[in-house]
């Protein structure tokens, strides 16, 4: 069981501002602004006029929370001439943000801009049975490494937020811890106060989230998802994990476990799963349970070469995964019966198969979930790939970045 107590907390987390407060209001009106000029880089500044429209805010709110982040340096303003009048655009040194993701066997860091734009990134080997200081030192010099060198061009600005992936459930706690629960692909870390632990060591406000939901938000944002506004990403590596966007947002639950579709029951009397129970789905259809498989058939082959060997037809291989799809399928009939997601974006080392095991998938899905349902279903590959957690924990870092100070600016 869960090794810290945990109570639920009130979505969004953000215990410092009670809802419905005038600083709430505040926050959520200049997150509004923000987003607007977020999705607008790239092209032409815009008019405030421009930015009231967008948003549906008053034309003299705009102004205020203009002015506000103009003071914080997030935004910057030209005094027009002509009829446009005072536009606005993100800062060029409006600061960074950074991703970070640790995996079953690596870490991965990406540095990005206030629009999520990456703008430098680096990846390490990094062992599962490491103790978290361990981890925790590694991306830390990984992230000084990548800002460093971001610096010695132009000057960037702060970095104002990391968002930081694992792969286990994290609960979200009323007083704002963000725990680590319990997880076998990384027990160095389990019943940590990841949050809290991160903090400290970057000196920089830290979000923490499940490495699957950080893949929902990086495929619903910048991958296969965009568009999507109800969809799941499921990733299927050493583990399987699912990440939900409802109604364009990430849904998380109560505590913020949603998701962990890993240990459905496919089968009471099936093979043993590393949680203790018996015909888990992740005992059919994880990469972890496909090396099992193909241990004796297939001993000295990576996965890749597994792959290859499907491609080229070799009937184990194939089979290995065909079975593997069609369980996939009907784990994935369970999610869509209940949510309904007009697209499921299968991520993580198993992704790599393609068609080979998304056919299978597609099939599954068509025998097991409702027919009206399977049929408006789209089902494909992510199109991140292995960066998809940490594209997914630069979004996050650009969601929750302290606009303005409390007690700051007002
Ligand atoms: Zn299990």
């Amino acid at each position: 069981m869960t090794s810290a107590p945990v109570t639920p907390a009130h979505p969004p987390a953000r215990g410092d501002v009670a809802p419905g407060s005038t600083s709430s209001l505040r926050g959520a009106n200049q997150r509004r602004v923000l987003a607007v000029l977020q999705a607008a880089a790239g092209a032409e500044a815009l008019s405030q006029a421009a930015l009231a429209r967008e948003t549906g805010l008053a034309p003299a709110t705009v102004s205020n929370i203009v002015r506000d982040l103009a003071a914080a340096e997030l935004v910057e303003t030209t005094v027009g001439a002509g009829r446009r009048g005072t536009t606005v655009r993100i800062a060029r040194s409006a600061g960074l943000v950074a991703g970070i993701d640790i995996g079953h066997r690596h870490a991965r860091v990406v540095v990005g801009d206030l629009t999520g734009e990456v703008l430098a990134h680096d990846r390490r080997p990094l062992g599962a049975a490491h103790p978290s200081e361990e981890g925790l030192d590694l991306v830390a010099a990984m992230l000084e490494g990548l800002v460093a060198d971001l610096g010695r061009e132009t000057d960037p600005g702060p970095l104002r937020s990391i968002g930081f992936g694992l792969p286990a459930p994290i609960a979200r706690t009323s007083d704002g811890r963000e725990v680590v629960m319990e997880s076998a692909i990384l027990p160095g870390w389990v019943g940590l106060d990841a949050r809290q632990a991160a903090q400290e060591r970057f000196a920089t406000p830290v979000h923490v989230e499940n490495d699957a939901n950080l893949g929902a938000l990086a495929e619903h944002t910048r991958g296969a998802g965009v568009g999507h506004g109800t969809m799941a990403f499921v990733k299927v590596s050493s583990g399987i994990g699912s990440g939900l966007i409802i109604g364009g947002e990430p849904f998380r639950g109560s505590l913020g476990t949603a998701g962990e579709i890993g240990h459905l029951t496919l089968d009471e009397q099936g093979p043993m799963c590393r949680c203790g129970s018996r015909g888990c789905l992740e005992a059919y259809a994880s990469v972890g349970s496909i090396e099992t498989l193909l241990a004796e058939r297939l001993p000295e082959a990576t996965f890749d070469e597994v792959v290859a060997a499907a491609a080229d037809g070799n009937v184990v291989a194939a089979r290995v995964f065909e079975d593997a799809g069609l369980h996939l399928g009907w784990g994935l009939a369970m999610l869509a019966n209940l949510v309904n997601p007009s697209a499921i974006v299968v991520g993580g080392d198993l992704a790599r198969a393609g068609d080979l095991v998304l056919d299978w998938v597609r099939v599954g899905l068509r025998r097991h979930a409702l027919a009206s349902v399977a049929q408006d279903t789209v089902v494909c590959a992510s199109t991140l790939g292995d960066r998809a957690s940490a594209i997914g924990a630069l979004a996050l870092a650009v969601r929750t970045v302290e606009l303005i100070p409390a007690g700051g600016i007002g």
